[in-house]
């Protein structure tokens, strides 16, 4: 059952005000992780972890990612109502829920198909309109691109051409980088089909990417 109490909201707000307090500016961001409860995208009954600045694991070895890495990656996103941004990695479907609050047109894939199929259930019950689909984000997704915006948020070992392809003119794409322990969050700015600008953003720690015969 998809119940939020006030108690939820309440701690929505605290969680927000440790995210900004962190440094995150961006005010459709925060506004965003206050409108989405993040508890319905995790199992444990024990609500008050789900608004703990921490990651958690969401079965099939995977994580929902920190709160602060899913605000730290929306900023540096710079995402319009109404653009088309193409998501790596559902895994909890809340990074996707994040985007579609603030407007825009989610596109998100998940190579894990028991998870693919628990955030489907869940985005669909929240009358969330992010579009999902099962399949390996190292392809993105050809039949509908290009996107204003692409987002991985799993480690890259490094940065899958595809994805550059199907990158929008003046799009950008955010992606972890690094196939160690550790990863540089980068931007690619996207000024022409040769004219690519990589921007850094200090170290972060993802999930690892996987093919599909991984
Ligand atoms: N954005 C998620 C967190 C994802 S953790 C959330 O908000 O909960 C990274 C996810 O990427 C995992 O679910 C993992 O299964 C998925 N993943 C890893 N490699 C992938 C690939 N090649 N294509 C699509 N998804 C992939």
């Amino acid at each position: 059952m998809l119940t939020d109490t006030y108690r939820h909201k309440g701690l929505r707000k605290r969680l927000v005000e440790e995210v900004r307090a962190k440094g995150i500016r961006n005010e459709d961001v925060l506004a965003s992780l206050e409108a989405v409860p993040r508890h319905f995208f995790l199992d444990s009954s024990f609500v008050e972890i789900a608004y703990e600045d921490k990651p958690f694991p969401i079965g099939s070895g995977q994580t929902i990612s920190q709160p602060y890495t899913v605000a730290f990656q929306t900023e540096l996103l710079e995402v319009k109502k109404g653009l088309k941004v193409l998501e790596i990695g559902t895994g909890s479907g809340y990074q996707a829920a994040i985007l579609a609050q603030m407007g825009v047109r989610v596109y998100t894939i998940e190579r894990h198909r028991s998870l693919y199929t628990r955030a489907r259930q869940l985005l669909e019950a929240m009358n969330c309109p992010a579009k999902l689909f099962y399949g390996d984000g190292y392809k993105g997704l050809p039949a509908f691109a290009p996107f204003d915006r692409i987002l991985v948020t799993a480690a890259a070992p490094a940065i899958p051409e595809a994805l550059i392809q199907q990158l929008k003119t003046g799009g950008m794409l955010v992606i972890p980088v690094g196939g160690g322990g550790t990863q540089i969050m980068t931007r690619i700015i996207k000024h022409g089909d040769e004219n690519l600008e990589e921007q850094r953003f200090g170290q972060f720690r993802f999930v690892p990417m996987l093919g599909n015969k991984e």
